[in-house]
């Protein structure tokens, strides 16, 4: 039975005003109907705004150690449904279990990270020029945030955002992705159940236009958004237009360097776990794969073999290694690419097809595919493809990788596998990422450090925790003087 799911605004669960609903399905049988949810419109999205204005004056005045108590209290809840949020995620998005259960772990991990926060939030203080008189500067929140998330990361984004948006005194209203509305309704529950007051947090569910409405709301004063690159331009557009707060993250087209002095073997399972790993679905996946000449032909023989040994099939059985495609249409615009890469004059060296063997009819899954004999004006070359297709290129020296990895749009997260310190070192000051992984792949990225990249692949300040992280978002700093002279004090002027 599909569960019926409501929005969340000010304390209470309603059903959208539209009356209209739509349905998320199980990738894997898309038979299995998960949830119903409410296809809210503007006046829902309003509820949520007057909602969370309100809420403001007094969340934003409660002490952030306390704020903090409450999402230690979330952590704890999350730790403890772990299992069951976690299967929820693979029957609603289609990661394998493994890696749901890692989705999860981030959320956890990122509450507690910014719980702690409540505890520091630093600001500067620094010394006066003139006599008598204190600097500091503090932060202070931005007032009411809206949060769109994207399906790929059902539990762990919506906490990226929401945990250091209350920390540092915001109320939020989550719109996320029409793919995941049970997981996020999930996460919903549990920041309820632990304690939250009405109108801190909102949920309110939809499509792009439920989420447009939020962007152009007069009443939201900063926008955190995770989703593709169109939408994103969209978004900072019409956010800059209104003088908001906005963060976008958005696409990738991340390559991993394999160097002839690499440990290849090594570097076979970081390119495996980097193309395949979520089904090629993460904004981190290697879609290219550079590999140095001399070992060019063993590393696509040995890479070829490894890929056709993955097990397809639902994420929730215990020997799969690869699950399905989130929905139809990224399934249809996965498929389309590789037609594209064909049409192009590519190599399909394997894949390429559905993979509907077994149960694999039941679901959206596509084989893993390699292209060779790419070219990197080719739109599969270029163009964020976000499924299982992987581009492999050949070339003679250190400099040419980094101009390759370097011959794109994006700027997310590049890797290279080499034994040599001085080649790394080269890579780490030369690839123009945001991360730069060495002898490891494109993914996994830690949440105490900031997440983003460079170029198209978003704006404003990054993700997650560390300097230049989430705190720069959700936080906006106010500068205080205080002359405790009693007397007209100039600065610049008065220097005795
Ligand atoms: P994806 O390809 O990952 O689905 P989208 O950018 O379409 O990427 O979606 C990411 C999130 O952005 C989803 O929650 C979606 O509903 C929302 N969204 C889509 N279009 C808009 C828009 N014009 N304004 C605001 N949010 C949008």
């Amino acid at each position: 039975m599909a569960e019926r799911l409501k929005n969340f605004i000010n304390g209470r669960w309603v059903e959208s005003r539209s009356g209209r609903t739509f349905v998320s399905l199980n990738p894997a049988r898309k038979d299995d109907t998960v949830a119903i949810a409410p296809d809210s419109t503007m006046t829902d999205v309003d509820d949520a705004v007057k909602a969370a204005r309100a809420a403001f004056p007094a969340w934003s005045r409660i002490p952030a150690p306390r704020r903090g108590e409450l999402l230690f209290k979330i952590a704890d809840l999350l730790s403890r449904r772990k299992s069951a949020l976690g299967r929820l995620v693979t029957s609603e998005m289609g990661k394998v279990l493994p890696e749901a259960l890692g989705d999860v772990q981030e959320a956890i991990d990122m509450a507690y990270y910014m719980a702690g926060e409540g505890r520091r939030l630093q600001g500067e203080t620094v010394p006066s020029e003139l006599p008598n008189k204190d600097a500091k500067s503090i932060r202070v929140p931005i007032g009411v945030f809206g949060c769109i998330t994207p399906w790929n990361f059902p539990t762990a984004i919506p906490a990226w955002k929401l945990f250091p948006a209350l920390i540092a005194g915001n109320t939020v209203i989550l719109k996320p992705a029409e793919e995941t509305p049970a997981c996020a309704t999930r996460m919903i529950e549990l920041i309820e159940e632990a304690g939250i007051p009405a109108g801190v947090v909102n949920l309110v569910h939809g499509f792009g236009k439920t989420g447009e409405a939020l962007v152009t709301h007069s009443g939201v004063d900063g926008i955190s958004f995770t989703g593709s690159a169109t939408t994103g331009r969209r978004v900072e557009e019409l956010a800059a237009g209104a003088h908001k707060t906005c963060s976008t993250e958005t696409g990738g087209k991340n390559v991993i360097i394999v160097m002839a002095d690499a440990d290849l073997d090594l570097a076979i399972d970081g390119a495996v776990w980097g193309a395949f790993g979520t089904t090629g679905q993460r904004c981190t996946a290697a879609s290219r794969i550079i590999v140095q000449a001399s070992v060019y032909d063993w590393f696509v023989a040995r890479f070829t073999k490894a890929a056709g040994r993955l097990r397809i099939g639902d994420g929730l059985k215990s020997s799969t290694q690869m699950g399905p495609i989130v929905s139809q249409a990224q399934y249809e615009r996965v498929l389309d690419y590789i037609a594209i890469g064909r049409k192009e004059g590519a190599t399909l060296l394997r894949g390429g097809r559905p993979y509907s063997k077994g149960a694999g009819k039941l679901g959206w899954f596509i084989e893993p595919t390699i292209f060779t004999d790419v070219m990197p004006a080719m739109r599969i070359a270029r163009e964020e493809i976000f499924g299982p297709v992987v581009c492999l290129f050949k070339v003679e020296t250190l400099v040419d990788a980094i101009a390759l990895a370097n011959d794109t749009v994006y700027g997310l997260s590049a890797s290279i596998y080499t034994r040599d310190v001085n080649a790394s070192a080269r890579a780490e000051r030369d690839l123009d990422t945001g991360l730069v992984y060495i002898n490891a792949s494109t993914i996994g990225a830690e949440i105490q450090l900031p997440f983003g990249g460079t170029k198209a692949t978003g704006s404003g300040p990054r993700e997650a925790g560390g300097r230049g992280g989430a705190l720069d978002l959700y936080t906006k700093w106010k500068v205080i003087y205080r002359d405790f002279s009693g007397t007209l004090q100039r600065a610049q002027i008065d220097k005795e």
